[in-house]
């Protein structure tokens, strides 16, 4: 038969514990923020990345609204054709102040805005990625679809990145040396002929755990390479503003959502001037793709202003948090972190799915989260805790995972 490899894998994907089925969520603008309706039923949410609680603020669906007056609801074309509006480049210049950046573009999701600027960056095998183990697939489709040279280092281990780009820069004055006795090369000095990229996420998303920020960009800047960020799960959470990882350090490239802290869609990127030209004339994901929409970017400037200013949002992710992890059981395996994620490590698929489906019988919603998306025997539950949850809703729950796995 055409095709045989759909029934085989999907079948393969069931004996795993691994099958994967959509569920419709009917919750509307009537419940609370800390609420999931599914077929009728009610539960509490711990699995949305809506940490900020602001999915469905008065001031951003007004906002919204007020684009769709403004602009209307559809961009009608690319950004290089006619669809790139005043609300984009609005939205563009709020960012760039907020981060401190020069320039800002913006994309139709982070998974394209990172196809885009992997491909982009990957010119030809002169190029060199280092990314995280744990990076996103996004981050590492990118990488492995372009041209470039991809290397990946342990999760978070500076010492062995260190080792890998020393071992690189021993290459280049190899590489140079030879080509000097080859061919003229007037140049005394060696000179480094890769273009290094280190990519990392500011929080990774399945762990919650933070990227060593300072460290990465002074290796980076040591290296002389450019240091890459994902901050779908750190923009809006972290830092005074919720800046993200530029709270931290001078991030050369930052990405992040909008779809998760900034409770709207699409993403955006920061770079310098000359990235940003670059992009704008040769990257086929922002070329060849229809601008976001200019209401939803208009609404966008209002969740990107409240962000900055309602600090009692990230203070209570931080509260709550604590909360969750003093009342949990001693026993049980907690991957340490300073963001709204907070990782139960279970390891077994079938496990995993068990006290999913046990708590979701106490009214929590846990979703289980297996391999591909974590590495095998490392199947969990991802809590994430938002500004909407309460007190009340923090201890229930502990009270009900100590239960199921204690
Ligand atoms: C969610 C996520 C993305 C993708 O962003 P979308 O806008 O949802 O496409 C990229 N990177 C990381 C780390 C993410 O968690």
């Amino acid at each position: 038969m055409n095709f045989d490899f759909i029934q085989q894998d999907v079948l393969a994907q069931k004996e795993k514990s691994r099958y994967r089925q959509l569920v419709c969520n009917s919750t509307s603008n009537q419940h609370s923020g800390a609420e999931i309706v599914v077929n009728g039923q009610s539960y509490v949410n711990f699995s949305s990345n809506d940490y900020l609680g602001l999915n469905n603020h008065r001031e951003i669906n007004k906002a919204l609204q007020e684009g769709i007056d403004k602009f209307g609801l559809c961009s009608s074309s690319s950004s290089l054709v006619t669809g790139y509006h005043y609300a984009h480049q609005a939205l563009e210049n709020d960012i760039c102040q907020w981060l401190n950046k020069p320039k800002c573009l913006l994309f139709s999701s982070g998974f394209a805005a990172n196809l885009a600027l992997f491909q982009a960056l990957g010119k030809n095998e002169q190029s060199h990625f280092y990314l995280d183990k744990l990076s996103h697939a996004s981050m590492i489709d990118g990488a492995y679809h372009s041209k470039a040279t991809v290397k990946r280092f342990h999760h978070n281990n500076i010492e062995q990145l260190t080792r890998l780009l020393s071992a690189r820069n021993n290459n280049t004055t190899h590489h140079s040396a030879t080509v000097k006795s080859t061919a003229e090369h007037p140049d005394k000095t060696p000179k480094n002929t890769f273009n290094t990229l280190i990519a990392s996420e500011g929080v990774f998303s399945m762990d919650g755990c933070q990227a060593k920020v300072r460290e990465l960009a002074q290796l980076a800047k040591s290296q002389q390479s450019w240091l890459y960020l994902d901050d779908a799960h750190s923009i809006g959470v972290i830092g005074d503003k919720g800046q993200g990882s530029n709270y931290f350090a001078n991030v050369d490239i930052t990405m992040a959502t909008m779809g998760k802290a900034l409770a709207t869609s699409g993403a955006f990127l920061t770079c310098s001037e000359d990235l940003h030209d670059y992009l704008v004339n040769f990257s086929r994901h922002y070329i060849y793709s229809t601008a976001i929409s200019p209401a939803i970017a208009w609404a966008t400037r209002k969740s990107v202003a409240l962000i900055q200013k309602e600090h009692w949002r990230r203070e209570k992710i931080a509260e709550l948090s604590a909360l969750f992890i003093q009342l949990l059981a001693p026993e049980i395996k907690l991957v340490v972190s300073h963001s709204a994620i907070h990782a139960l490590i279970i390891g077994d698929e079938k496990k995993a799915l068990h006290i999913s489906a046990q708590l979701k019988k106490q009214g929590i919603w846990l979703t289980a989260i297996r391999p591909p998306t974590v590495a095998v025997n490392s199947s969990r539950l991802r809590v994430t805790i938002c500004s909407h949850h309460n007190i009340k809703n923090i201890r229930y729950l502990a009270e009900c995972i100590n239960k199921a796995i204690a």
